[in-house]
């Protein structure tokens, strides 16, 4: 049983998740979660639509985000919790981020023409079915097409980082990003920090140091690829620098197979208690826990 579980962390149609907002929240009743956080990469759309759903739903819906910032090297996952989806800074800065995203599709489609590829942006819009357009959409185009043979493929020939037809997008630094989230209202937590600690093994903690002096107020502990020492570690982390310690499977519907709902992998659970912290940390507009 998952009563009284929740599930903080979950993308919809609205980004890159295959389920639309009020299937999820039908899929978090049926399994009988408590709460559910829709945090779709850059947009908001996806918790102004699940407003309706959630109003005649069992199930609590936490108005969430997740805004990708900009981090050398790697990057960087932020997650907005509780947030005011009418604040205007926000939806401005997520407006950017959209925007962003935008030009450098289409600069993207000049590349891949400079290279002598027969593509066009229409082509690639439409594998991504109105949800929003990225990178995995241009990969599935280049092999529909039969310019490359697999989805790897197509990242290790054309689109990723330092390809020749992969373009940077705008990205707010994570300052603006904490800043953005904490003015909407909202608490701001660091997504999958096993992600970022890749990126910067060596300095992690001391990265982790500066996101607080700059307001952050959360982590990711329990995460489906934290397993039970990097979880240990990261609760270590939270009670050192006063952060609440959150949860989420990152589940992206068929789009992330093997993830489910509320347990990830299987194996997790995260109570409603991480809710009520999130709602006495907004309520303080503290950087921490007392
Ligand atoms: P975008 O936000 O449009 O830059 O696309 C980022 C998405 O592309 C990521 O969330 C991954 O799903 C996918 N992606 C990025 N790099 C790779 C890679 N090397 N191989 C496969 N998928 C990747
Ligand atoms: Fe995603
Ligand atoms: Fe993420
Ligand atoms: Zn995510």
């Amino acid at each position: 049983m998952i009563s009284d579980c929740v599930d903080l962390h979950t993308h919809s149609t609205a980004s890159d998740g295959s389920l639309s907002p009020p299937q999820l929240i039908n899929l978090a009743a049926k399994i009988r979660l408590k709460a559910i956080s829709i945090t779709d990469h850059d947009t908001i759309e996806g918790c102004v639509e699940a407003v309706d759903t959630a109003a005649h739903s069992p199930v609590e819906v936490v108005p969430g985000v997740e805004i990708s910032a900009d981090a050398r090297p790697g990057g960087m996952h932020l997650l907005g919790y509780l947030i005011s989806l009418g604040d205007s800074d926000l939806t401005g800065l997520l407006g950017r981020l959209q925007e962003g995203r935008e030009k450098r599709n289409q600069e993207m489609v000049r590349r891949l023409n400079d290279l002598g590829i027969d593509i066009i942006y229409d082509e690639v819009l439409s594998a991504s079915g109105g949800g929003q357009t990225g990178r995995p959409h241009f990969a599935a185009t280049l092999m529909n097409k039969g310019v490359v043979r697999s989805f790897n493929e197509a990242f290790i020939k054309y689109l990723g980082r330092d390809c020749p037809a992969y373009v940077g997008r705008f990205r707010p630094s994570p300052a603006e990003a904490i800043h953005a989230i904490r003015g909407a209202g909202g608490v701001a937590v660091l997504a999958h920090p096993s992600t970022l600690e890749r990126a910067v093994p060596h300095t992690f903690e001391s990265v982790l140091r500066d996101l607080t002096e700059q307001g952050l107020q959360g982590m990711e502990v329990y995460y489906p690829d934290h397993g039970p020492r990097k979880t240990a570690r990261y609760e270590a982390l939270a009670r050192r620098y006063k952060l609440v310690a959150t949860g989420g499977t990152d589940f992206h519907g068929q789009a992330k197979p093997g993830i489910y709902m509320g347990v990830g992998r299987g194996e997790m659970r995260i109570p409603y208690a991480v809710v009520e912290t999130l709602k006495a940390c907004r309520r303080e507009n503290i950087t921490g826990l007392p």
